[in-house]
């Protein structure tokens, strides 16, 4: 059974760094080649431990060895008795050990193979253990279509049986979905389809990256500028307008060149969501997805309306950014301007570390201290080295310590980064301590709660801590430009999700024409007065690669919302009691639903308090950048 296979996918999808695509610039984490160290040069407290998991190529081979001869070959003896108890039982247990080790397998292949990217050894190792995982999917293929058509009578006996306690969970779930699994052969042949209904984001990746050609301007001193990504951002935040407006232009230009191809494309994307609602009986694509991860819509829909009721202070933001700038007219290529100096301060890893304990110290004694002892027993590769990762994760399995990967580079963004996995990895460790291994594996929609809380504290512990006006307005233009680009753009992003896939359901076509001035209208209204946004700008939409992970990015608003209503109940007068709770809350794992989950922590997001409430957060921030910065 696979309710835990996501774990096989590294837990963190770092908030503000990839999803932003077209709001921020994307920060690498990655230093000059040339000055990056080798490995063995890297103190070994700096470097994680993973490769102590297995101390050679043998063992690693013996053990995978161990699964797919010793323990896989078994499954098959369970075909058609799962209905009996102790069958079930047994399986159980099998399965449940197969995962653990697969999931150590695994994960130790795929991080060895992050560190040194170009040692055959490792990628080999990497194939073997995938090539297996996808063998142990196959052999299980008949569980979740055998458990959904089994007769309610067994089925109920499964669930009652006090022996098969720690598999109640994931029965609910089975029977959850019971109208919505179909056969085994309409199953395997939806299954064989796959790669066709996820066509559009490969064709989607396929346009924008690889047949794309890179526009070419030239500014006023007769030099040739190739607009990558990094150069792009990097003009828009330089004074040079004119350069700004150019370099604005050949983008727009260039989505406009595959406006129709990528329309059709991102309508297909949307056909097969509902089509893949309608089989497998469903009110709607959103409802579908929202489904699967036992999120009621009405949080989706709360959500939107919160964020359209608090328009006001993001408006504000960029009619002060207008003022402070002196703009007639404030164009979309004119808000990437800093309002600050970038910060100068750099912190060392171990200053890092600690100042992030001294932010973290609300949740008390104990986390602080296992937070400090997963630092000093080598859960984290701190480094950039040759041949390395150049992004950020945390990793583990059950059995595992829950790794963390990182590029730390001194800076700010460096030290969030840190605070943010850490978040994850105290939540694994929590919740792998607490719960059996099926219930262990946290949801996505919980999992960046206990990240952003822990950026959030340092960010608050930062600003309370500012020595200088100038350290204060650098901190708060760094926070509003946070919740920004996870709560407003993500919304957008969500409603134009939404209007995409409720037009095509109503019967409408989505014609290259309806996507556009969806977008433009969008914008319009999220930009608010003070930002003249040009017709040119409709194609924008089309360029982002999350439209195809559909009605996924709502989760980083919600998250932060939560994170933020626990933050209030931590810094509030029953200060004591939130934290007993929080930390119950991240021992929970998925034992139970994540809404629940939430509630534990005593966060209702069915209410919309967490969201109205973060953004009051982010009115009182932008009240205090202004009053500042006009001193
Ligand atoms: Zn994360």
């Amino acid at each position: 059974m696979k309710v835990n296979s996501q774990k096989i996918f590294k837990s963190c999808l770092s908030i503000s760094l990839a999803l932003l695509l077209t709001v921020l610039p994307i920060s690498s984490y990655a230093n000059n080649k040339d000055i990056v160290p080798n490995r063995n040069e890297v103190e070994s407290k700096y470097k994680w431990d993973v490769d102590k998991l297995f101390d050679s190529r043998a063992s690693f081979e013996a053990e995978l060895k161990r699964i797919e001869t010793q323990l896989i070959p078994k499954i098959d003896q369970y075909r058609g008795k799962l209905n009996n108890i102790e069958s079930f039982k047994d399986y159980s247990k099998l399965t449940d050990e197969i995962e653990i080790a697969l999931y150590k397998v695994y994960g130790y292949a795929s991080m060895i193979s992050d560190i040194e990217s170009t040692n055959n050894d490792y990628s080999e190792r990497l194939q073997l253990a995938e090539s297996l995982y996808y063998t142990y999917l196959e052999k299980t293929s008949f569980v979740l279509p055998e458990l959904s058509s089994m007769d309610e009578a067994s089925f109920n006996k499964l669930k009652s049986d006090s022996s098969l306690k720690d598999y109640k969970r994931m029965l609910d779930i089975v029977q959850e979905n019971k109208n919505h699994i179909l056969s085994e052969k309409e199953e395997a042949l939806l299954a064989q389809l796959g790669e066709l209904i996820s066509a559009p984001g490969t064709l989607h990746s396929k346009i924008t990256l690889s047949d794309y050609e890179i526009p070419v301007i030239t500014d006023k001193n007769g030099n040739k500028i190739e607009l990558t990504d990094d150069k792009y951002y990097k003009i828009l935040e330089s004074e040079d307008r004119e350069l700004r407006k150019q370099a604005y232009e050949a983008r727009v230009n260039s989505y406009k060149k595959n406006n129709h191809a990528l329309s059709a494309n991102y309508s297909n994307n949307v056909k097969a969501n509902i089509i893949n609602a309608q089989i497998r009986n469903h009110d709607s694509a959103l409802s579908s997805i929202l489904f699967s991860e036992e999120i009621p819509e009405s949080i989706y829909q709360n959500l939107v309306s919160s964020v359209n009721k608090n328009l006001a202070p993001l408006h504000k933001y960029n009619d002060i950014k207008k003022k402070h700038f002196g703009f007639e007219e404030m164009y979309i290529y004119d808000t990437y301007l800093p309002l600050n100096e970038d910060s100068t301060t750099r912190y060392t890893y171990d200053e890092a570390v600690d100042i992030i304990l001294k932010a973290l110290a609300p949740l008390g004694d104990k986390y602080v201290s296992d937070f400090e002892n997963g630092i000093s027993s080598n859960w984290v590769d701190v480094y950039p080295s040759k041949d390395k990762y150049t992004g950020a994760y945390s990793y583990g399995s059950y059995t595992t310590k829950p790794y963390i990967l990182l590029n730390y580079d001194n800076t700010l963004d460096g030290l969030l980064t840190l605070a943010h996995e850490m978040g994850h990895s105290m939540n694994s460790k929590y919740s792998n301590e607490s719960q059996e291994y099926k219930v262990s594996n946290y949801p996505i929609f919980t999992a960046e709660v206990a990240s952003t809380l822990n950026e959030l504290l340092v960010m608050d512990y930062l600003i309370k801590n500012a020595k200088t006006d100038d350290e204060k307005l650098y901190l708060l233009n760094k926070q509003i430009n946070n919740i920004r680009g996870t709560v407003y753009s993500q919304v957008m992003f969500a409603e134009f999700e939404q209007i995409a896939h409720e037009t095509l359901e109503n019967g409408q076509p989505l014609s290259p024409d309806f996507l556009n001035t969806t977008w433009l209208t969008l914008a319009k209204k999220y930009n608010g007065p003070s930002i003249t946004t040009l017709d040119s700008y409709q194609y924008n939409w089309s360029w982002i690669p999350h439209f195809y992970s559909s009605f996924y990015v709502y989760k980083y608003a919600t998250s932060m919302s939560a994170a933020y209503s626990i933050l209030n109940k931590i810094n509030g007068p029953s200060g004591d009691k939130a934290v007993e709770d929080y930390l119950q809350f991240l021992a929970i794992g998925g034992s139970v639903p994540p809404v629940d989950a939430l509630k534990v922590a005593g966060v209702d997001m069915n209410s919309s308090e967490p969201v109205d409430g973060l953004l009051a957060y982010f009115n009182e921030l932008v009240n205090d950048y202004e009053t500042i910065l006009t001193k």
